[in-house]
């Protein structure tokens, strides 16, 4: 049984999801009860757990809520354990649990925050990174350093190219600014943006997308491109340099 995938927009930018498989449904972060109730209610279904990426308030806002409702499992990073509303069961990175397309891995992404997870259904060809990978950016380092960050997305990077990267926020029209201002010339980059800005016209979502593209125009990526390190004056660097150097141009653009 293939997975069922929702997007659920929450708070100002913020998406939540469900993820309905063989063992249930779960839903990766609660930013709000509100939105999260009514498409669970819609479709008739109820909820067996929620599974929290890091402790921002932004992610864990409604577990209390859901879990008084549902009566729901509580699932989130042990490293952030003591942060966020209590969990039924902390989970370390290299856990996996779930049959068949309902498969999980968890995979430890540092940089954002220190305990940062991300969820991989490698099954179903799907990842949700929340504030670490995001659609043409990644999460600001408000824990961690630039070189854990690289680190984390490098990991991710390995993955299938065909897999589905879910983000935890709609950030990614004035991501794109910022990406075309370092890769101007990404036909690409270019092709995306038009197609962003036809979605966000029509209030669609734009942080669901395959990790090839990300790879081809996410410049957090693509630290290794001759183009951008041009660009940047550090053709000689490091990938993790050329990474500090670009997180750091993001923070003062
Ligand atoms: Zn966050
Ligand atoms: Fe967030």
């Amino acid at each position: 049984m293939p997975l069922e995938i929702i997007t659920i927009p929450c708070l100002e930018d913020n998406y939540a999801y469900l993820v309905k498989g063989p063992d249930g449904v779960a839903l990766i972060d609660a930013p709000e009860a509100a939105p999260i109730i009514d498409a669970l209610e819609s479709r008739g279904w109820s909820l067996g757990v929620i599974m929290i990426t890091h402790h921002h308030w932004d992610h864990v806002q409604a577990v209390d809520e859901l879990k008084e409702k549902y009566g729901c499992m509580v699932m989130g990073p042990k490293a952030e354990a003591d942060k966020m509303p209590k969990l039924d069961m902390a989970l370390e990175p290299g856990f996996s649990g779930g049959t068949g397309d309902g498969l999980c891995n968890v995979i430890a992404v540092p940089g954002h925050t220190l305990g940062h997870v991300a969820y991989h259904y490698p099954q179903a060809q799907a990842l949700f990174s929340a504030d670490s990978l995001m659609a043409l950016g990644c999460g600001r380092l408000f824990e961690g350093t630039p070189e854990m960050m690289w680190d984390s997305l490098s990991t991710l990077m390995e993955l299938p190219p065909e897999t589905i990267v879910y983000s935890g926020h709609e950030y990614t029209l004035s991501n794109a600014k910022f990406a075309l201002s370092l890769d101007p010339d990404n036909a690409a980059l270019q092709a995306r943006i038009e197609k962003v800005n036809e979605a966000r016209a029509k209030g669609e979502p734009t942080a669901q997308v395959p990790l090839s593209l990300e790879l081809e125009t996410n410049p957090f990526l693509r630290a290794s491109d001759m183009g951008l390190r041009k660009k940047l004056g550090l053709e000689n660097a490091t990938n993790s340099e050329v990474f500090t150097e670009i997180r750091a141009r993001k923070d003062r653009f």
